[in-house]
């Protein structure tokens, strides 16, 4: 089978946890245990998060003194892309030393007039005392925004269009190797008229623009690896239960949380309305069970075609 399956920002980093880098570096070692039962049997292309990553580095050059500007996001997002590509390529390799794999630095194409560029709502990195966030909006040129009782900084997200290397990613993975790409959801990036690439201070979500590498590749499946054993209907209350099989529709007529659930259910849909293909979400520690359909939230295009 051709898999696509995205790894979530705590397979790199809990909650609280400090973002040092051997830490990080244990928590992909066992995110590759899984995704190596995958890869033994399936053509595989890993896409993974950088939200903590991207925070971190962002306020460490908006400190530098030595730069007169602070790193742009683009910057940033191809620096997290090498050092998460790094550690993924290095736990692959360790753990299937006969099979070829790639970390790509890869671009997501965004359109310029996209409406996210005039209302950023996207946190990145931690929080701060109101004076420090706005000395840090200051010196590092941020917009910032209240989140609970601390301030943080906001960017925009626009709509992946389009992944600037895609046919090279297809072309590797089709060849057999183990293709690591989009980081983050791949360093934005804008086309001008004359077809001339260039940056953009923007982060994209990574679940969206996996359904669009997914929908590119023409994959069996598409699997959004996290921290919950699938999506909860009644999320959050003493009912909450997992959804086990859901149409696009379906899930089209509910509504789950912005930050989190929600791209991912957006993402799910996305890649099924493309394709007909299945979409299925949940445990990281369970991929197996995700890729035989036994565990996690299903989703498909109509409930006839059921795996
Ligand atoms: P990742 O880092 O894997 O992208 P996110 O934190 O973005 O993970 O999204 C997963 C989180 O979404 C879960 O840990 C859970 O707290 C939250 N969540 C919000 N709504 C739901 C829901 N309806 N069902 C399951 N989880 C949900
Ligand atoms: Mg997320």
């Amino acid at each position: 089978m051709r898999v696509v399956a995205a790894l979530g920002g705590n397979a790199l980093l809990q909650r609280g946890e400090k973002p040092g880098a051997s830490i990080q570096r244990h928590h992909v070692d066992d995110a590759v245990a899984q995704l190596a039962l995958l890869a033994r049997d399936n053509e595989l292309i890993v896409t993974h998060g950088n939200g903590p990553q991207v925070g971190l580095l962002a306020v460490e050059s908006a400190n530098d003194l030595e730069l007169a500007q602070p790193y742009p996001l683009d910057v940033i997002g191809a620096q997290t892309q090498g050092m998460i590509g790094y550690w993924l390529l290095q736990a692959f390799t360790n753990a299937l030393p006969d099979r070829p794999v790639v970390a790509l630095v890869t671009q997501t194409l965004v359109s310029g007039d996209d409406p996210a560029f005039e209302r950023p709502t996207k946190f990145v990195g931690v929080g701060f005392e109101e004076v420090e966030a706005r000395r840090l909006a200051e010196t590092g040129r941020w917009t910032i925004a209240p989140d609970g009782d601390r301030w943080r900084r906001v960017v925009a997200s626009p709509d992946p269009v389009a992944i600037v290397e895609s046919s090279t990613i297809q072309a590797l993975a089709n060849d057999g190797a183990i293709v690591i790409c989009a980081g983050g959801g791949g360093i934005p990036v804008r086309r001008s008229v004359d077809g001339h690439l260039s940056g953009v201070e923007a982060v994209i979500d990574k679940d969206l623009a996996t359904a669009l590498i997914a929908r590119d590749f023409l994959a069996d499946v598409m699997l959004i690896l996290t921290d919950v054993p699938g999506i909860f209907c009644d999320y959050g209350t003493p009912e909450q239960r997992v959804i086990r099989l859901a149409t696009a529709k379906e899930l089209r007529a509910m509504t789950f949380s912005a930050g989190s659930m929600g791209p991912k259910v957006e993402a799910a849909c996305r890649f099924v309305e493309a394709t007909g293909q299945r979409a299925v979400i949940g445990m990281l520690d369970d991929a197996q069970g995700l890729l035989a359909g036994t565990s996690g939230t299903t989703v498909v295009l109509d409930a006839q075609a059921r795996p």
